[in-house]
């Protein structure tokens, strides 16, 4: 994990640390004080001062005198150490920050950019303080509990490329969820949000920069409540927003869901940028399409437009039949389902 030169700095990471940590976690028993110290090189001492760091960040490690070290559990929170152990493991050269507390992921991808961090990169906090929605909306972003995070690229090509870049990240998330949680009742509300049971898991927020006909880059921003209670979100949010706890009963490993959430979030990249499933987007999307067969309305160039969502034709467009029959395309827009 790299430091970068903005005011609130990403979380410097300790390859010792995460030595002892990843030969912990082998072993999956104990490992006496000795052997942790001749593999990985370093006095004895020091292994005393890393597992205390570890233990500060929330890891459970027993000391047995005559054992060794025996780690009994990980924390479920967003943690550095083990953020980059897992990545280390499944999606080598993507480079992950890693922030206590930030603003909003996305304006933290853009400011690192600027300073010079090299896409592909991903950006983690436990708390956001202003996170961002769509058209100015916020993100309610209970700290430690859910999922804020921001993956960015530069693909520098033309933008119709990554037209449908958002639906295949959701269509992926979905697969991903849905793979862990069989009995996930998930769909995607076009264009961009996940709905558990007609209650609201997630939102993604695509942001790119174009200019004379080229996306230079683009950030996929996305918030998915995992651990939260229904409890906990704020009055205007409670009746339309619910977690996978909320869903399953059961609290989630935010940093094995997060490496899932990056390693999603590549496949659809990479399915844009090689073109090859352009065709079957509608037939993916239809698995998890929240609107499907409902009466929908929207504005659209100030006039309102009512009628049954079809699904979505090959380049991402909500395909609307109207009362009188005729199908209409939206590229974009708030659409709402009408009760
Ligand atoms: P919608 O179509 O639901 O109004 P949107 O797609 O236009 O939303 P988003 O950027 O996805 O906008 O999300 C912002 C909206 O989502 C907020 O206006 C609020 O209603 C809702 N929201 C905010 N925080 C959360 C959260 N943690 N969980 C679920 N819903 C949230």
């Amino acid at each position: 994990m790299k430091k970068t030169n903005t005011q609130n700095p990403a979380v410097e990471f300790d390859p010792t640390e995460l030595a002892v940590l990843e030969t912990l976690i082998h072993a999956n028993d104990y490992v006496s004080g000795n052997t942790l110290a001749k593999s990985i090189g370093i006095s004895r001492t020091t292994i005393h001062t890393k597992i205390d760091q570890l233990k500060k960040s929330g890891f459970k490690i027993k000391a047995t005198s005559n054992r060794g070290y025996f780690l009994e559990k990980l924390p479920q929170k967003l943690t550095p150490q083990l953020l980059q152990t897992y990545s280390n493991r499944t999606i080598k050269d993507f480079q992950i920050f890693f922030y206590p507390s930030v603003d909003s992921t996305n304006l933290e991808a853009e400011r690192l950019f600027s300073n010079g961090a090299k896409p592909p990169f991903a950006v983690f906090t436990n708390k956001q303080t202003a996170g961002k929605g769509r058209l100015g909306r916020k993100w309610h972003s209970q700290a430690n509990q859910n999922l804020y995070c921001s993956i960015m690229f530069s693909p520098n090509t033309e933008p119709q490329k990554l037209q449908s870049f958002t639906l295949w990240v959701g269509i992926e998330i979905c697969r991903s969820l849905k793979t862990l949680i069989p009995t996930l009742d998930l769909k995607i509300k076009w264009p961009n949000d996940l709905y558990c049971n007609g209650k609201k898991v997630s939102g993604i927020l695509t942001e790119a920069r174009i200019d004379s006909d080229r996306m230079h880059t683009i950030i996929l921003g996305l918030g998915l409540n995992i651990n939260s209670t229904s409890k906990s979100f704020p009055g205007e949010i409670k009746t339309i927003a619910t977690s996978l706890r909320a869903e399953t009963n059961q609290t989630y490993d935010m940093n094995a869901l997060s490496i899932e959430i990056i390693q999603a979030t590549v496949r659809a990249y990479n399915k844009c940028i090689e073109a090859k499933d352009e065709d079957s987007l509608p037939k993916a999307w239809d698995a998890f399409d929240y609107l499907k067969d409902k009466p929908v309305s929207l504005t659209e160039n100030g006039q309102k437009i009512s009628g049954l969502a079809l699904g979505i034709n090959s380049y991402g467009a909500l395909q609307v039949e109207k009362n009188n029959g005729t199908i209409h395309s939206i590229h974009s827009g708030d659409v709402t389902l009408k009760q």
